[in-house]
């Protein structure tokens, strides 16, 4: 991160403004929207910030800047053409530690102004570094589409009862729980609609009943799906699930960029597993999935790809149920459709593949006892996961079962994330290449006709856009 993004408060406070055009008009405007008292230097000031500084019972110095002007204020945003002017109050500001902005000239400023969507007192502030004023309003607008104009009624009324849900439910933990019921109910809804009373009755009916007797709390677990890497490929479910959590079990392959989403201040664990490595043994985390959600926890198992695709999912759920304990299953991209997607490669395709199988490479003992004579099948994409260390045998045994030597090969490793790698070749060289290029897991391997099509659709495809 560049900067800090902070709130900060300016109610009352001096805040400077050197300039009087166009762009100290629209800053003056954002610091009276804030509360700020307006302090404004400048030789010429047009009629319409003359005007907001009255309204706002600003002080105008219409003058130069003198270095005095700086005495007691909070804030100096610096708006002049006159580039000596901007520099000399940079460099006056900073020496007083005084937080000073240059409109658009970062170099001299201590602090940028985002663009912002405004729902207040819900507010989103966005930046982009500076980097891309498009962008930047681009994504604003998608902000502005996204929340709804009431969201700020909402956050206001929901401020209002603040102090008596603390009083009323004195456990933090309850309280939050109380905050996330009114709001998975229908009281959304009703500020949204305009019926304020009726949202207002509704948590005061709710407050009326918390607090009394407790129900006991009621755990719950969700085997959530994080996708094959791209924090981009969650689905909104994993999402909005990851930031109700209370407790997080995440694998090895659940992407740091992917960890940031979860709640900050939920409790994580990794129970990762590797190959022939296993830190955390499945039943332990069997057990730990009913004992936190025993102690009435929401607790997430974030699992890479999909969780019922290789990924045990079934046995952890299967104690669950068994003990009558609450859960959900949220499906994620898996690391098949992710690579293949972002290797671009298709797995189907009318001309070269009617069915593609996904196949796990290592089986238990390091054995690879699959069923050749139907894997060696043309007609279909073979998808192997886990299969990087048995893939000279892959290889020996299609080619011994009658698949052609050349019959093309990918392997993708870390795909969909950052550093993904795509290396390609034909049954026959395909393990030579591996070695020389040194490929690391987590890979998946594509083996088909429909791995030729890479080269040509990889040219264009931007999937990954982070
Ligand atoms: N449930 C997961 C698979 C877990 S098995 C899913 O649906 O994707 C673990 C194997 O998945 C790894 O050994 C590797 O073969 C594959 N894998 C997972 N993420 C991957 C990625 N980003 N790139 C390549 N292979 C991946």
């Amino acid at each position: 991160m560049d900067y800090l993004p902070v709130f900060l408060d300016i109610r009352e406070r001096p805040c400077l403004l050197v300039g009087g055009g166009e762009v100290a008009l629209r800053k003056a405007t954002l610091l009276a929207r804030a509360g700020a008292r307006l302090k404004l230097v400048a030789p010429e000031v047009r009629g319409d910030l003359r005007e907001l500084l009255e309204a706002e019972l600003g002080i105008l110095h219409q003058r130069r800047f003198e270095d005095a002007d700086l005495d007691n204020v909070a804030l100096v945003i610096a708006a002049t053409n006159d580039d000596q002017v901007n520099q000399h109050i940079s460099r006056l500001a900073r020496d007083r530690s005084l937080p000073v902005n240059v409109v658009d000239q970062p170099a001299l400023c201590t602090f940028i102004v985002p663009a912002i969507v405004d729902r207040s007192p819900v507010v989103v502030a966005i930046s982009t570094g500076g980097s891309s004023p498009v962008l930047t309003r681009q994504l604003k607008e998608k902000i502005e589409q996204a929340v709804p104009a009431a969201y700020g009624r909402l956050a206001a009324l929901l401020g209002g009862f603040r102090k008596r849900v603390r009083a009323r439910i004195d456990d933090f933990e309850q309280r939050t729980r109380f905050w996330e019921r009114l709001l998975d109910g229908p009281l959304s809804g009703l500020v949204f609609s305009g019926r304020e009373r009726e949202a207002e009755a509704w948590i005061e009916s709710e407050l009326e009943n918390a607090g009394d007797a407790p129900a006991a709390p009621q755990g719950e677990v969700w085997l959530v799906g994080a996708g094959p890497g791209d924090p981009d490929l969650l689905t909104l479910k994993a999402l909005r699930l990851m930031y109700a959590a209370d407790v997080v079990l995440y694998d090895r392959l659940v992407s740091p960029e992917i960890l940031q989403k979860v709640r900050p201040d939920a409790e994580k664990f990794h129970v990762g597993k590797q190959r022939a490595h296993h830190p955390v043994p499945q039943e332990a985390i069997n057990d730990q999935l009913v004992r936190l959600a025993r102690q009435g926890r929401k607790v997430l198992r974030l699992k890479g790809g999909d969780p019922f695709i290789f990924g045990r999912g079934g046995e952890e759920i299967d104690r669950l149920a068994e003990l009558g304990i609450p859960f959900q299953v949220v499906p994620g991209i898996t690391a098949a459709s992710g690579c293949a997607s972002y290797a671009g490669i298709p797995l189907t395709h009318r001309d070269f593949a009617q069915s593609v199988r996904f196949v796990a490479g290592h089986l238990k003992g390091d054995r690879v006892g699959l069923d050749w004579p139907h894997l060696a099948r043309e007609d279909q994409t073979l998808v192997i996961y886990m299969g990087l260390v048995g893939l000279p045998n892959i290889c020996r045994q299609l080619v011994a079962h009658g698949m052609p030597a050349d019959m093309p090969v990918a392997v993708v490793q870390q795909g969909t994330t950052a550093t993904q790698r795509v290396v390609s070749g034909t049954l026959d060289d395909i393990v030579a290449r591996v070695e020389s290029e040194a490929v690391q897991p987590p890979t998946i391997i594509i083996i088909g006709h429909v791995v030729s099509l890479h080269r040509e659709l990889a040219w264009f495809n931007v999937s990954r856009d982070a």
